[in-house]
């Protein structure tokens, strides 16, 4: 465990004497935090509130940009695939964790793990109904015109 990884783990221990989850993030550039984020589902109602995600959205409104390409994150926890797929578009290409989804099945925290899952089957299969509907009669074409507009 390093430094960052250390202050992941403390924003967690933090965040659950607060009455929280236990999740911390930290991301990293240039051997510098650059923003922090812990789990905020117990403070409002928004699914999207976990460590790794506001991190990342606190990176991104600072420093005015979509890319954090070069940036490390530092996570208490392994990130469910919600944050994993939110580095992936922002251009991380490492990321550390400490306890695993399996640590968090232990307690209780069982989502993740049971979404990594689901992701692995094929679309007809996974607990969540996903039915594409094409485009019919004069609607107009949302990608061609944006295809058009580069
Ligand atoms: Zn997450």
């Amino acid at each position: 465990m390093n430094q960052f990884m250390e202050r992941a783990v403390q924003l967690a221990l933090n965040n659950v004497e607060e009455g929280g989850q236990p999740f911390g993030a930290v991301l990293v550039k240039d051997g510098k935090i650059v923003a922090e984020g812990v789990n905020e589902l117990h403070k409002q109602f928004d699914v999207s509130g976990h460590a790794e995600l506001l991190a990342i959205r606190r990176a991104q409104m600072e420093l005015q940009t979509n890319d954090l390409s070069g940036y490390i994150m530092y996570a208490s926890g392994e990130p469910c695939p919600m944050c994993l797929t939110a580095m992936y578009f922002a251009g991380i290409k490492e990321a550390y964790f400490c306890q695993s989804v399996e640590d968090a099945v232990a307690v209780g925290l069982g989502k993740s793990k049971l979404i990594y899952e689901d992701l692995k089957k094929d679309k007809q299969d996974r607990q969540l109904l996903m039915v594409q509907m094409k485009l019919t009669g004069n609607v107009r074409n949302p990608m061609k015109i944006w295809a058009e507009k580069q």
